[in-house]
């Protein structure tokens, strides 16, 4: 198995997602993964506003130190899973719904 992004992207149907994925996990290399929901997530929570999934990896790489991007990819595709849906957020059941500014829940908290 390769262990490098340039190595593992040249192979048949691997992009960065899954290289970052194998990175991060088989050979513990600091990795974002951004999917739909690290995608979607790290949108409605202010920290880009891309679209592109490279250029999203790029702006949490620069917000974030290099020893917690794969673990807070991880939280934002379990909360996307779980509460920050789709279609339908749970902002009521969020525990980030004070500091999110996509929240469904109104706040009272002045910026
Ligand atoms: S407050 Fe709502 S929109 Fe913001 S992260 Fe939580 S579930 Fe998603």
């Amino acid at each position: 198995m390769p262990s490098t992004m340039e190595e593992l992207t040249r192979l048949p149907g691997v992009g960065r997602k899954t290289a970052n994925v194998i990175l991060g996990y088989a050979f513990d290399v600091p990795a974002i993964v951004v999917d739909t929901h690290c995608r979607r997530l790290s949108r409605r929570l202010g920290l880009t506003k891309n679209e592109d999934p490279n250029k999203i990896e790029n702006e949490l790489r620069r917000l974030l130190p290099a020893e917690e991007w794969l673990g807070f990819s991880h939280r934002l595709i379990i909360h996307g899973r779980r509460i920050c849906q789709a279609q339908k957020p749970k902002s009521e059941e969020c525990m980030v719904n004070d500091l999110c500014p996509s929240s469904r829940v109104s706040s009272n908290r002045t910026l």
